[in-house]
This record gives C-alpha cells, sequence and structure tokens, in this order.
C-alpha cells in the first residue's frame, strides 16, 4: 500500500478487549486492519474519538500484541523476535503521546529527563560531552536558550514546551518511525502549527517516518500533505490514499460526510457546500458493531449489500483503496474546494 520500500507493516491486525463480568463481550477495537509506512513516508490516521487510533498506533509502536495479525518491522514478525532483535528494533518506533505532561517524569529536571537516554544509548561519556548534546537537542527542538532550561521540572513549562522536550527524548535513538497520537491536541492553538512544524523538520531533515494520528482532517492535511491519509470508522479503514487526492476525490460516503461538515472560513466556499443527508447522527457502540459495512447504519446509499457482507478495502486507482460495495454506482460528489 506504499511506493517506498516499506519499514513497518500491519497485516490484517486485529485487537479485540473483553468486556462485562457474569457475559464477556468482546470488543474489536480495531478490526482487520493492513497499513504499512515506506521509509521516511508520512501517512497520517484519521477517525472519530474510540475509533481504535490509539489502539492502532500502539500495535504499530510494538507495545500491544495484536489478537490476530502480524506486525512486521523490516519483513520481520515483531512478536516473534528474539530478545536481541527486539531490543534492536524498539527504539526504533518512538511514540509521542497526546499528553506530554503524563509521558514526562514530574520529579525529573529537562537535563535529567534527556541525559538519562543519551548514557543509556551510550552517544556521549562524560558531564561536559553529555551537557553538550542535552543542549544540542534543546536547540534543535526550540527551547533555546537551552541554559535557561536545563534545570527546569515539566511543571515549569507550557504545553508547547513539554511537547518541544518529549520530542527532543523521542529522537534521541536515532529512530526510523515515530508514532505520533493527537501530538498537538493539548498545545495551545496559537503554537500548535509550530510544533507541526518542528514535527515534519524530522521528517524532511533526519528522514524520520511519521503515523501521525489525529481526530480531524485539518492537520492531517497540513501535515501529511505529501503523504497518505487512511480514514479510520469504527476500527476499520475505509479509504486510503495520497493525501490531495483523498481529500479532493472523496469515495467512502464516511469521509464525503466528514468533508460536507468540515467548518470553512471562506463564506463563498461555504455555500457551495452539499451537505451529505446521513440516515443517523449516531455512532454505533463498538459493542453492537453493525452487521457488513461498519457504516451502513448511518450511509445514505446502504442496500441488502451493505447490511450482509463487510466490504474490503479495494484499489480505485493507482495508490487510492476503499472499502465500499457501492463506490461504482455512488453519485458524483466533490468538496466545495476541488
Ligand atoms: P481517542 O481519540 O478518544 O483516544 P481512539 O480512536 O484512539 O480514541 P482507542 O483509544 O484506540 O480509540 O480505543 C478504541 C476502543 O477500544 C474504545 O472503545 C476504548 O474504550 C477501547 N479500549 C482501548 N483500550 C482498552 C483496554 N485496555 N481495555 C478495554 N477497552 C479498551
Amino acid at each position: 500500500m506504499s511506493a517506498m520500500e516499506d519499514i513497518l507493516k500491519l497485516e490484517r491486525v486485529s485487537k479485540f478487549f473483553e468486556r462485562g463480568f457474569l457475559r464477556k463481550v468482546r470488543i474489536y477495537a480495531v478490526n482487520d486492519v493492513s497499513l504499512s509506512l515506506g521509509d521516511g513516508e508520512v501517512v497520517a490516521l484519521v477517525g472519530e474519538s474510540g475509533c481504535g487510533k490509539t489502539t492502532l498506533g500502539k500495535m504499530a509502536a510494538g507495545l500491544i500484541r495484536p489478537s490476530e495479525g502480524r506486525v512486521l518491522w523490516l519483513g520481520k514478525d515483531v512478536w516473534r523476535m528474539s530478545k536481541d532483535e527486539y531490543s534492536k528494533y524498539r527504539p526504533l518506533v518512538q511514540v509521542i503521546h497526546q499528553d506530554p505532561y503524563a509521558s514526562l517524569n514530574p520529579a525529573r529536571t529537562v537535563y535529567q529527563t534527556l541525559s538519562a537516554p543519551i548514557v543509556r544509548y551510550g552517544l556521549a561519556k562524560g558531564k561536559k560531552e553529555v551537557t553538550e548534546r542535552v543542549k544540542e537537542l534543546l536547540s534543535y527542538v526550540g527551547l533555546t536558550p537551552p541554559k535557561y532550561f536545563l534545570n527546569k521540572y515539566p511543571h515549569h513549562l507550557s504545553g508547547g514546551m513539554k511537547q518541544r522536550l518529549s520530542i527532543a527524548r523521542a529522537i534521541i535513538p536515532r529512530p526510523k518511525v515515530i508514532i505520533a497520537d493527537e501530538p498537538i491536541s493539548m498545545v495551545d492553538m496559537s503554537l500548535r502549527l509550530s510544533v507541526l512544524d518542528l514535527l515534519k523538520r524530522l521528517n524532511k531533515e533526519l528522514g524520520i517516518a511519521f503515523l501521525f494520528i489525529s481526530h480531524e482532517l485539518a492537520s492531517a492535511r497540513y501535515f501529511a500533505r505529501e503523504g497518505r491519509t487512511a480514514i479510520m470508522y469504527l476500527g476499520h479503514i475505509v479509504e486510503v490514499g495520497g493525501t490531495e487526492e483523498l481529500l479532493n476525490n472523496p469515495l467512502h460516503p464516511y469521509l464525503r460526510a466528514i468533508l460536507s461538515a468540515m467548518p470553512l472560513p471562506d463564506p463563498k466556499l461555504a455555500r457551495r457546500r452539499r451537505l451529505l443527508p446521513l440516515k443517523s447522527l449516531e455512532l454505533p457502540s463498538l459493542m453492537e458493531l453493525p452487521k457488513g459495512c461498519p457504516f451502513n447504519t448511518r450511509c445514505p446509499y446502504a442496500k441488502d449489500v451493505c447490511v450482509k457482507e463487510r466490504p474490503e478495502l479495494t484499489p480505485k486507482s493507482e495508490g487510492h483503496l476503499v472499502a465500499c460495495h457501492l463506490v461504482d454506482e455512488l453519485p458524483e460528489w466533490k468538496p466545495p474546494w476541488a
């Protein structure tokens, strides 16, 4: 599913959790998802809250084991690696979390937070050299002048600064991939773009590939403009393709529905908006997942086949895949900007 050489591959992965006490119910947070990440590639994963993005990200990072399917790193099943192979692979896939405060140790200064992994990975010896590396990292992520930050604790830093610190920590082992899980949702509005630009620099200058997880399309579009975007709905990927192609030629009724409801600052464009009349506004529960296509309970076009059979993700054009039985008979629909 990507043109570049794949380094990370999710092969038909599912993850279910069991809920309930007397009667256990399986809920599939991620359901039969295949997705790959090429060397240096940027892929955005977009979906509503609770659709399984974080669970998918954790599986991609090798942090939780899929219930079904495989996670491959350079062709090797992560969960069948030897201890030695696993310890070499783990640092190469880093995660940046939504809440930088929760991922930083509140009792450690900035210096301690960064120097510990520098020493652990053998990247510098002696206090002087370690301090130089820490300062270099702080400058790179925009925490300047670095000297000012060395003895600060996380609670002294703003949300944006904390996220920059966790980004600095994530790049220490020179990762090949970063899973960025809603990295700007807890950053002040005015600073969000600068954090996204910093992440973009890591991709351009250090060649780090990104799985960028977001619940809204606008930041995915900004971050993954030259890459791909995958749209997730109730644990499934329903459409994936080059970001611009996807946003200009959306095929799946769910993607069309999100795009038709997107706020548009330009009144001329807003007037051209064609809302998709959904059958229901309610998101079904993962505990009572609809049979067939997961979107059939809301889709205005759903037919019998959509209720009976789950559609497979199928190529419609080069690199643009969609999981919809009716894709060839859907009415023409374009977003206002296309
Ligand atoms: P959000 O954007 O709100 O973080 P998400 O799209 O990242 O949502 P997940 O956090 O992956 O979604 O959760 C998907 C579903 O799986 C949710 O219903 C969640 O409650 C459930 N889930 C996730 N982790 C667990 C767990 N450890 N045990 C039980 N259920 C879980």
